[in-house]
């Protein structure tokens, strides 16, 4: 009889499941969005209650698709939108407030407090992270400070909260277990990335109790079984639940970054670079963060990961704002007509700069326009903008990391383009891997959850499902791309500090 498992990918537009068989091939997926809500400017949230209904309905659905008998599901994974904070009633599963999301900024004035206290140092020292307002400690923090009574509730123990992974686990398991896999936790800003439990000193220093958070648990273990009658999933009642992580170290995973040295970047409207450091956390001097990969057999993998603001995002720019293409496939085509940019420059700095720069008063530059530059010449450019950011994310890893990235194993829309690809193993001098599964963070889940359920024996068994769809290797003459490098770099300070410092 044929063995599945079934991934939960619960992201920040839809909820989705996808059921793998043991080939690690799709056999059938379900999606469902939901709402976005927007309180006020720079306010992002979302209703707990529909991220767990549409993860329900596509559970049902991508069994009903897969015409098989539920009962062969063998374990069920779950990846989610990370830091996003959920608080609810322990006693009737009622969520008190709206989830509130990670890229909301409305504890940006909490995070500038605590920076004015001193506690910068230590949240990176003990959390691997920045003091941001992406992370959940603050938005948590926020919470117990404004809904009325909920203080007291907490402190009484009547409450629970967590990140969406904890949410879906309690109520999967009927309110049973309480939850949060090491990954998630170590993107709260209170969970000491060195001891792998919440941090007494950053919870004091929030003013959180700690009675009120999930026990933090590996990522490849039972959590729990499916309660009986949960409505439409009564079919899937028993499943054990054996796999947990955040979307990003999910697809680290689920591309097999299984040794210190890989590295995977994911090309979306942003891009997420991790590269798997080992067993060790690492401090970065780079201005990246480091998290708990996954945790396995009392093994624990550290990441340290960069991420760039605008990447995909620069070509709808040219789709939407400038008409220079009618689509993105448009911009490969265009881009491949010119042998290289002409020495044109974008930097899609649109919202600032992230990590090695980490300007907000960047703003985006075209540099090295000639009466000749064409709006292929533009299109090249811009792909370049992706490839350069990531390679600087890159060059930070290999700084900051104890041994060097040695392959880049890519995922996302815009991986698609064969010759941003190459552009991006032309400038990093290592292969640049793309494979045939594109699935990778929901495969990453599934993944977790069918090595401790025993679906798959290992680490080398899950390798071996790993296929290349194409890996592009460094063609270019290494100067030229090195003069390439030298001015993009050029580029990047004149977009810096563009803007008054009026944020
Ligand atoms: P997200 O998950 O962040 O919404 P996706 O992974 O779906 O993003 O990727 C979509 C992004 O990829 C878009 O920003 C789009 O402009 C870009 N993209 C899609 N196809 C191409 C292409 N052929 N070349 C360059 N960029 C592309």
């Amino acid at each position: 009889m044929e063995t599945y498992v079934m991934a939960l990918d619960q992201g920040t537009t839809s909820s989705r499941a996808i059921l793998f068989n043991r080939a690690g091939g799709i056999v059938s997926r379900a999606q469902r969005l939901f709402r976005q809500i927007y309180p006020q400017p720079g306010w992002v949230e979302h209703d707990p209650m529909e991220i767990w209904a549409t993860e329900r309905q596509s559970m049902a659905e991508a069994v009903d698709a897969a015409h098989i008998d539920p009962k062969c599901i063998a374990a069920i994974g779950i990846t989610n939108q990370r830091e996003t904070t959920v608080v609810w009633d322990a006693r009737t599963g009622e969520p008190v407030y709206n989830a509130i999301v990670w890229q909301c900024r409305r504890t940006a004035p909490i995070c500038d407090r605590l920076r004015a206290d001193g506690l910068e140092e230590t949240v990176t020292e003990k959390t691997g992270l920045l003091l941001d307002a992406y992370f959940s400690g603050t938005k948590l923090r926020w919470l117990l400070d404004t809904v009325p009574g909920l203080r007291r509730r907490a402190e009484a123990g009547e409450l629970r909260c967590g990140t969406v992974d904890s949410w879906l686990i309690w109520n999967l398991t009927g309110g049973k277990v309480h939850v949060t896999d090491y990954s998630n936790a170590s993107r709260t800003m209170l969970f000491n990335i060195h001891t792998l439990t919440w941090d007494a000193d950053l919870c004091r220093a929030l003013d959180i109790p700690v009675c009120l958070l999930p026990q933090p648990v590996p990522n490849c273990q039972e959590f729990g079984r499916v309660a009986e009658n949960i409505p439409g999933l009564e079919a899937l009642a028993g499943i054990p639940i054996c796999g947990s992580a955040g979307d990003q170290p999910a697809a680290l995973f689920g591309q097999a970054c299984f040794a210190p040295g890989q590295a995977k970047n994911t090309y979306g409207t942003g891009c997420f670079t991790l590269m798997n450091v080992g067993n060790v956390p690492v401090r970065s001097k780079n201005g990246l963060v480091t998290s708990v990969g996954w945790s396995w057999k009392g093994k624990t993998t550290y990441a340290l990961e960069g991420s760039v603001f605008n990447a995909g995002s620069a070509v709808q720019w040219l789709r939407d704002e400038l008409g220079l293409i009618q689509s993105a496939p448009e911009c490969d085509r265009l881009a491949g007509s010119v042998p290289d940019s002409g020495g044109v420059v974008v930097v899609p700095a649109f919202t600032g700069l992230g990590a090695p720069y980490w300007d907000m008063y960047a703003r985006g530059t075209i540099v090295g326009l000639t009466r000749g530059t064409t709006r292929a010449h533009i299109a090249r450019a811009v792909l370049e903008s992706i490839a350069f950011q990531v390679t600087d994310l890159v060059r930070a890893m290999d700084e900051d990391a104890p041994c060097p990235i040695t392959v880049l194993r890519v995922d996302g829309g815009a991986s698609v383009s064969d010759i941003m690809m190459q552009i991006q193993a032309d400038l990093l001098r290592i292969g640049v891997d793309r494979p045939d599964q594109v699935e990778t963070t929901a495969f990453g889940a599934a993944a977790m959850a069918g090595l401790s359920a025993g679906v798959w024996s290992g680490m080398e068994e899950l390798e071996g499902l790993r296929r290349s769809q194409c890996v592009f290797r460094p063609l270019r003459d290494e100067a030229a791309c090195a003069a390439d490098y030298a001015r993009w770099r050029r580029a990047v300070d004149r977009s810096r500090n563009w803007i008054e410092n009026e944020l």
